[in-house]
């Protein structure tokens, strides 16, 4: 026997709430997760349909209770069905319970009243009206007569306007409807989130383009379905290349979704969309309402709209037939879930893809390892664009060795060369814009003489410097006092890196006292619109100098830039993680790469105390094939994603003696038990999680690495199905090729 759990209606209020019925065995083979089934409900056994949730093979209450399933629905709602399967594929992948999948791919929680504008319409004539109007004047009814005298103006009146303006009670409009004197009209209007002129002039793609477009396209003409990267330089013309490929999609009556890292910052992308789709596209963002996020998903269902653009989020959009889903910057650690289940965008991309029989494209000048090795290895279709659509020269790119200032007698952290080129720039006329990656910032020690970075002897990672004073390896959880002498030169110098935007900023405004600077950083970002304002006025040449964080290096495109000042290219190389020579490589080349958009020529200034590095050095030629073919090289050595698979047992408690113990006991179980059989699987640890305690919740982390992801979603399983844990005082999570470390 086999037993369907059913909900039979999918709303937020509803999902805590299944039933449970028999799956007939002629229905066996058809009834799936995410299958639309009809079934009788309640006393009177009503026909209602319901969506399947899960199948069991034993039943959970007393089986002569439970009802059978009638009949398979055919032609069901199969966009909400992909949208189960979808739910299901991510507690599968990410470990979750159905409920919260379900939670994230339906993320409408409840219908919020749409917005509507009401009118007030005269329903009588004139000549009644003016008779009412001289009763209601010798009454002294002054409200019923002050919206009568209106009314025989203008016949219609805005509802809002009524009751504001002419200072009305919706009681008082309430007894001129009652009384037929007036009639009240709705039509609804959907809250459309940007507007935007029209413009179809559409660009002619030119060869290396229309090759790629071509293939992609004949793809889904013939139903081929497949993944597509292309690694394509800024400004190489990808955004052309998904409009017409969306084009043809949407002219075969299919959807698309486009999604971005982060709306605000991508503006000018958003933009390009609108003036080519007009009222087809909609964009979803994290500063929509609920009721705005809500129109939007009706709009979508609708066939209102057929392209979506927005952050992971908009992979759920309803859309019932989607042709091509595109993920822009796609090595954008926003498209990693931070919360539970920890879902990476491109992974369930893929899932909805294969669902809908759609092309999933990715698209990024620098993209992750993970997708370039699919590249190399043909998983994916891979293409590569080095040149830029628009003619425009690379920029010149300079090295700087901050160790040399620093002999030299230099403290302050411009070195000469940047100095110069900047006053250079200033004079005349041109602008600057300069890059620090505070987010990198996470406390790592090195030497101010030699560059030495105190590393953990056991893995190739940098030690983090705790507040008490040690210095700790967050995989495998070595630990050591505060070095004091550098262990190559034996130079005291040693010490922790700290600097921050705002501090270069004051430094800035004190050598160029007459430049304007504009900062660009999360502190002066918090209000709506402020992106936009900061970015469009550096735009109309308000400030000479624009210093942020990574905010600044996305694509904007800004003419009289000539010269980019990366300050510390470091910042971001030494974090204990093993992504953080992608991430230096990834910054520092987009950061270069904001520098000569325009005619000017641009030149870009890299300081740094590792000079040596090669993801810094690929970086300064713009060169992404030198960076990988280094880059793999070392994650096959030590067996990190993409080549192994790593999957990171996260255990909390309000105590840490709970924390450590359970830790210990799973590493245990892990070990002893649940790999037996699982071939190259590889525990890690038991240690303290990177942020040991979060809001008083002590974290102890498991590693396991493996070559098959099975193997850790099996673990991944067995270790939800275990009994003792459900009774502890533990709270066990998952999170699968982590891109920041835990
Ligand atoms: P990417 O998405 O790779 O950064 P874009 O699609 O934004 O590149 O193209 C960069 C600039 O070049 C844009 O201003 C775009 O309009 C222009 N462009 C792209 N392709 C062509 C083309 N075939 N002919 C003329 N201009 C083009
Ligand atoms: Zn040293
Ligand atoms: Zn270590």
């Amino acid at each position: 026997m086999k037993y369907a759990n059913i909900i039979v209606n999918i709303s937020h209020e509803n999902l805590d709430r299944t039933f449970q019925y028999i799956i007939p065995s002629p229905l066996q083979s058809v009834v799936e997760i995410g299958s639309l089934v009809r079934i009788p409900f309640g006393k009177s056994n009503k026909l209602i349909e319901g969506y399947v949730l899960d199948i069991t093979d034993e039943a959970s209450f007393d089986e002569s209770r439970l009802k059978e399933i009638v009949e398979v629905v055919v032609d069901s709602d199969v966009n909400e069905s992909k949208l189960i399967k979808l739910a299901e594929f991510i507690k599968n992948n990410y470990g979750s319970t159905m409920i919260n999948a379900l939670k994230i791919v339906l993320p409408v929680k409840k219908k919020i009243k749409a917005k509507e504008e009401k009118s007030i319409i005269l329903n009588i004539s004139d000549e009644e009206a003016e008779n009412k109007l001289s009763i209601y004047k010798s009454k002294h009814q002054n409200a019923r007569a002050r919206i009568l005298t209106e009314l025989i103006n203008d016949k219609v009146l805005d509802y809002a306007l009524v009751t504001s303006k002419l200072n009305i009670s919706s009681a008082t409009i309430k007894y001129l409807e009652d009384q037929n004197i007036i009639k009240i009209e709705s039509k609804r209007v959907y809250r459309n989130t940007v507007s935007g002129d029209i413009e179809k002039n559409k660009t002619v793609l030119n060869e290396e383009q229309k090759l790629i477009a071509d293939d992609i396209i004949k793809d889904i003409k013939d139903g081929n379905q497949n993944t597509y990267l292309i690694r394509g330089i800024t400004g190489s013309g990808k955004t052309e290349i998904y409009m017409d490929i969306i084009d043809e999609v949407v002219a075969m009556g299919k959807q698309a979704i486009v999604l971005i890292p982060e709306i605000a910052l991508t503006y000018q992308t958003v933009m390009r969309f609108y003036k080519r789709y007009g009222d087809h596209v909609s964009t979803l963002h994290s500063k929509l309402s609920d009721g705005e996020r809500y129109d939007q998903f009706v709009r979508a269902k609708n066939h209102e709209i057929d392209v979506m653009i927005g952050p992971r989020s908009a992979l759920f959009t309803p859309f019932d037939n989607i042709g091509v889903i595109i993920i822009d910057e796609e090595h954008e650690g926003s498209y990693k879930s931070e919360k539970m289940p920890r879902y990476h965008a491109r992974e369930v991309a893929s899932e909805l893809a294969r669902l809908n029989n759609a092309a999933l494209i990715l698209g990024s000048a620098t993209p992750s390892i993970t997708s370039y090795y699919r590249g190399k290895k043909g998983q994916y279709k891979l293409y590569e664009l080095d040149k830029r659509a628009k003619e425009a020269t690379l920029p010149d790119v300079k090295i700087v060795d901050l160790r040399d200032e620093l002999k030299s007698g230099n403290k302050t952290m411009f070195s000469r060369t940047l100095k110069e080129k900047m006053e250079e720039r200033l004079m005349k006329g041109e602008q600057i814009m300069l890059f620090l990656n505070r987010r990198g910032y996470s406390g790592f020690v090195s030497c101010r003489d030699c560059g030495e970075v105190i590393k953990c002897p056991h893995c190739d990672v940098s030690l983090s410097e705790h507040k008490n004073g040690k210095l700790v390896c967050h995989y495998c959880g070595y630990e050591t006092t505060f070095v004091k002498k550098c262990p190559k030169c034996g130079s005291t110098r040693v010490g922790g890196m700290k600097v921050g935007t705002e501090h270069v900023e004051e430094m800035v405004k004190k050598m160029f006292p007459v430049a304007n600077v504009l900062r660009m950083d999360s502190d002066t970002t918090k209000s709506k619109d402020s992106y936009n304002k900061i970015l469009s006025q550096f735009a109309n040449k308000e400030a000479d100098i624009l210093i942020g964080t990574q905010m600044i290096v996305k694509g904007h495109d800004f003419p009289y830039v000539t010269l980019v000042g990366i300050l510390l290219a470091d910042m971001s190389l030494h974090v204990n993680d093993y992504r953080a020579s992608e991430r230096t490589f990834q910054l520092i080349t987009q950061a270069a790469g904001r520098a000569g958009r325009g005619a000017l020529k641009g030149d870009v200034v890299i300081q740094t105390y590792s000079p040596d590095d090669f993801s810094i050095i690929a970086a300064s030629h713009q060169d992404y094939r030198e960076y990988y073919d280094e880059e793999i090289k070392f994650r096959q050595m030590l067996m990190y994603p993409p080549v192994g698979q790593l999957m990171v047992i996260l255990c909390e408690s309000e105590y840490y003696n709970t924390a450590v113990k359970w830790s210990d006991y799973l590493a245990a179980k892990v070990k002893s038990d649940i790999i037996d059989g699982l071939k190259k699987t590889l525990v890690i640890g038991p240690c303290d999680a990177s942020i040991v305690k979060i809001q008083d919740i002590y974290r102890r982390v498991i590693y396991v690495k493996s070559l098959d992801y099975m193997a850790l979603t099996q673990i991944k399983d067995r270790i939800e199905q275990m009994e003792e844990l459900s009774k502890a005082n533990i709270r066990v999570s998952f999170d699968f090729n982590p891109l920041n470390s835990i």
